[in-house]
């Protein structure tokens, strides 16, 4: 209740006429979406809307996916989670982390429905997305990395939960968290990069009648795919020129409210003087992040995020410890990663392929 005290309301004009459920009519969006575009099922929770959701995918022809809570992802019917290409499912990291943050029984919920839709036969990827709001990032992404070798998940984004809400800074404590987050990171790109020189590593020798080292390699070359280091790093080595934010919001990404309103991101919809156009006029407008034109980082960062620089709820020495991880990262992949990776690319050990992700589907890429 605190937050309704965060002084928004003053300057962003919310649009007080949208529905809590979508009253979008489906021939609308019909006429909006082209074969090639992507519609993002997304909430609160989407799946809550079950019904509306199987409509849709019944009317529509682009692309489908979802972000999810994966509480409800038994109840999908297996022909419509099939038309589903990929989705984000919410998890904490551990058993114990999740539960202190999404309730005592997400974390089996979401394992014994993952293992049901596998079993459906849904190959489709499935990243675990986690929000860090304080602990150890490489404990928890260790634990998503058993659960992607277990087959629930095929890979991993997470978000620091900062800068979101105005009353929850706590500059002492978030100072403490940036330390040990850096810290952190750093043992996740030793094990990343530790992880490809791994798979990609040739036998001295060869047994007779087994494969060929290269045979080896191409089969066991093993790129966690970890999105945060992906996106970053396809900036860095030139294969993603695009200087803009990498979540694609603004400007290759936009959301669709409850009445058809277009705004740049979910977190920022139905305000009307942020409107990027309507379903029926389509974008008029593209959004653009401001207050980041001296930094050096920001043809990589691309400004983390828009909401956050605009809605500027937190104090400047709180968004500068934010700035201060995104940083640390960016140099962490440019210093440890890239020269690592040009070499196994020289070395044809890997390929530009085995680095590939899908962009701007929800993962912020800038945690
Ligand atoms: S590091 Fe901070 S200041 Fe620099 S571009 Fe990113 S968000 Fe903007």
């Amino acid at each position: 209740m605190e937050e309704f005290d965060n002084g928004l309301e003053k300057k962003w004009d919310y649009d007080m006429k949208t529905p809590i459920h979508s009253e979008v009519p489906v021939e609308k969006l019909k006429k909006f979406l082209k074969s090639e575009d992507v519609l993002i099922f997304y909430g609160g929770e989407p799946l809550i809307m079950l019904d509306k959701i199987k409509k849709i995918i019944d009317n529509v022809d682009c692309r489908f996916m979802i972000q999810t809570n994966g509480m409800l992802l038994d109840k999908i019917p297996k022909n419509y989670l099939m038309k589903l290409e990929k989705m984000l499912v919410s998890i904490d990291g551990t058993k114990e982390k999740d539960s202190s943050t999404k309730g005592p029984t997400h974390y089996d919920k979401i394992i014994s429905n993952l293992k049901e839709i596998r079993s459906k036969g849904y190959k489709g990827e499935i990243v675990a997305r986690m929000v860090i709001t304080e602990g150890d990032v490489y404990e928890q992404v260790m634990h998503l990395v058993e659960l992607i070798n277990k087959g629930f998940f095929d890979s991993v984004h997470w978000q620091i939960d900062a800068g979101f809400y105005k009353n929850d800074f706590d500059l002492e404590k978030f100072s403490k968290f940036v330390k040990e987050y850096n810290d952190s990171i750093d043992e996740l790109l030793d094990f990343w990069i530790r992880e490809i020189e791994k798979s990609v590593a040739i036998p001295s020798h060869s047994a007779p009648g087994t494969r060929t080292p290269n045979e080896v390699s191409e089969k066991n070359r093993r790129v966690w795919k970890f999105y945060p280091f992906l996106g970053i790093l396809a900036r860095l080595m030139g294969w993603d020129n695009n200087k803009k934010l990498p979540c694609g919001a603004g400007h290759s990404n936009f959301s669709i409210n409850t009445k058809g309103d277009l705004s740049a991101c979910p977190i920022m919809n139905s305000v009307k003087n942020l409107y990027c156009g309507d379903i029926e006029k389509g974008i008029t407008r593209e959004r653009e992040i401001s207050g980041c034109n001296t930094c050096k980082y920001l043809k990589v960062c691309g400004g983390r995020c828009l909401y956050w620089r605009e809605a500027k709820l937190w104090p400047k020495e709180g968004d500068d410890l934010i700035c201060e991880t995104i940083k640390h990262l960016i140099d962490g992949i440019r210093e440890k990663v890239v020269p690592k990776v040009k070499q196994f690319l020289e070395s044809g050990k890997v390929k530009k392929e085995d680095f590939d992700f899908e962009k701007y589907f929800g993962p912020e890429i800038i945690p």
